[in-house]
């Protein structure tokens, strides 16, 4: 039996943001491996056997995934939203790399998902009408100096900002010190979306400002969406406005 290992993205939440690509790929694999929560959002008509690991063993899992595929097991190795944003699809190559030659030969490949900033714009209208940027406000694999550089940059450049994993239970401060730097930049009625466990059960949709954001409402599964200087909002009475980004520019910033 050849092995092979695909890197599926599942998408934000919603079994309907599954593409029909990664589910059918879910049904061919012999063993599903990832963090735990992802492991078990996969659909339970998968009958594959699952490799539930914790936070932080990225490299480790990645290493264990290409193994069993050199072994000859039809590998799934799974993540939120999209593989390659944030998720694994980085950490298998870089176990490539760096690991046993033979696995340069092995059948791997990346199967898109949708990552949670499509989903999140698509809620509120559309945010991401024009140039934008991705970060990870995690300082875990990067040093802070790095992030407020980036955010910086960002903001004289004045893209739409996207923040992923902008705080966690314990990882608190660096919310408030990213908030310091983006108000510094920019005006206090720049738009700002929290946008929370989209395509889940508890997802909850809140559209503010810059300077009104409270850090309270931003969870670890909190997506933040920061306007450029033309990102504007349509009000509608009794409903949620509509947020979106002029496919024009408009002034210098
Ligand atoms: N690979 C994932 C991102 C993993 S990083 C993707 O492409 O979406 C984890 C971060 O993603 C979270 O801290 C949060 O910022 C964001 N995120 C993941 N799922 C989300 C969801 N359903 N709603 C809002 N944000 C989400």
């Amino acid at each position: 039996m050849s092995g092979w290992l695909r890197v599926i993205g599942l998408g934000p939440g919603s079994a309907e943001w599954l593409t029909p690509e990664a589910s059918a790929l879910l049904h061919e694999a012999t063993d599903i491996v990832g963090y735990m929560p992802y492991v078990e959002s996969v659909p339970a008509t998968v009958t594959a056997k699952r490799h539930a690991s914790g936070n932080g063993v990225e490299l480790e899992r990645a290493r264990e995934a290409l193994k069993m595929a050199a072994g000859g097991s039809r590998v799934a190795v799974v993540s939120g939203g999209d593989a390659g944003i944030f998720g694994m699809a980085a950490a298998v190559f870089e176990a490539m790399e760096n690991g046993d030659g033979a696995w340069r030969d092995l059948d791997v490949a990346v199967v898109p998902g949708m990552t949670a900033l499509l989903a999140a714009a698509a809620r509120v209208g559309a945010p991401l009408g024009h140039d934008f940027c991705v970060m990870s406000l995690s300082d875990y694999l990067k040093p802070w100096p790095v992030i407020e550089k980036r955010l910086q940059a960002a903001s004289v450049g004045d893209f739409v900002l996207a923040l992923y994993n902008p705080a966690s239970k314990t990882r608190r401060e660096q919310l408030t010190a990213a908030l310091d730097c983006l108000r510094k930049h920019r005006g206090p009625e720049t738009i700002a979306i929290a946008a929370k466990s989209i395509g889940r059960a508890e997802e909850q949709m809140m559209v503010t400002t810059l300077a009104a954001l409270n850090p309270e409402d931003v969870n670890m599964r909190t997506l933040l969406i920061i306007g450029s200087s033309c990102t504007r909002r349509i009000r509608r009475p009794g409903k949620p406005p509509f947020v979106y980004t002029p496919r024009f520019y408009e002034e210098m910033p």
